[in-house]
Order: structure tokens, then sequence, then C-alpha cells
């Protein structure tokens, strides 16, 4: 397991002074070393997360944007089990994202297990470049994704401002 914070500090929910100096600094956030000990505390009992490399967790009005390797959110999303277990931990909304990805791969991070089928750079009125997202198939109420969420995370996240448009606007 790779962690922001070191092993030992997040086994034993404690920061060692280097730690603790990095969340001082700004380097690492309370979101941080919050998710590294949920991490470490989940590895106890279930082997898949000893080989988990957490890059970051970011906090953005209660959601939870954890960047992990690409075969950590693999093995989530083939495992329903292991995804709950992680989400019970967090008080919120966690969402997966790849650890140095493009814009345009972490938007479909997202929005998985949805289809985005398009994205690309629009003008919209006033010269603004905002990035519109096409989403396949229709929106309904059961639609599983906050889109506002999205849009607010991206923003916060990537500084982007994005669009999201359905595929069927029936
Ligand atoms: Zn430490």
């Amino acid at each position: 397991m790779k962690l922001p914070i070191c092993i030992f500090d997040a086994k034993n929910a404690v920061l060692c002074p280097q730690c603790e100096g990095k969340v001082d600094t700004g380097e690492l956030t309370q979101a941080d070393v919050d998710a590294s000990i949920i991490l470490a505390n989940i590895a106890k009992s279930t082997n898949e997360i000893e080989n988990f490399t957490l890059y970051s967790c970011k906090e953005f009005e209660g959601n939870f944007v954890l960047s992990l390797a690409k075969n950590d959110i693999m093995a989530i999303r083939q495992s329903r089990t292991l995804y709950r277990r992680l989400q019970d931990q967090f008080k919120s909304k966690i969402w997966l994202v790849e650890a140095e990805e493009t814009d345009k791969k972490f938007i479909e991070d997202l929005f998985f297990p949805t289809k985005i089928l398009s994205i690309n750079s629009v003008w919209a009125p006033g010269g603004i470049q905002k990035t519109k997202a096409v989403v396949s198939g229709k929106w309904t109420s059961r639609f599983p994704i906050d889109t506002e969420k999205v849009v607010r995370i991206v923003k916060n996240a990537r500084n982007l401002d994005i669009e999201i448009e359905f595929e069927d606007k029936r």
C-alpha cells in the first residue's frame, strides 16, 4: 500500500512530525490524511487494498475525490463489495479517478459506469471556452449521477467549465 502519509501513521491513526508538517504547509490536506487512515483500516480485513496506491484525496462540498492507481480503480469497479466497504467509511459520496489522467479521462471516470460519447471544447457566448460532454442515452430521474456535482468537481479539480448534454434530448 502506498499512501500520501506514512503507512505507520495511517495504520495507527496518528501523524509523525514530518507528515504533520506537510499538513501545516498545505502539501497534504486533512482529506488526504482521513482517506489514508480509512484505507489502512479497511486493508486490515481486505487483502486487495494492501496493494492499493492512493495518490490523494480531495474533499470538496462533501464529495471525496480519490486519486488511485488505474488497477485499483478496476478492482473496485469489479467488486460491489469492495466499493461498498470503501463508500461506507466515508461520510459522503466518493468519486474514483485515476492519478495523472487527462481532463477527458477524469470526466469519464466521474461518470462511470455511464458512457460518455464525446468531450469537446466549445465556445460559449461571450467568448468563454467551455468543455461539452455528451452522455449516452437520455436523462431520467433515476440517472445515478448528480450532474451538477460533476460540473462543480470538474471546475474545482481541473478549473474547467463543463456543460453536460444527453445524447437523447427528448
Ligand atoms: Zn508520517
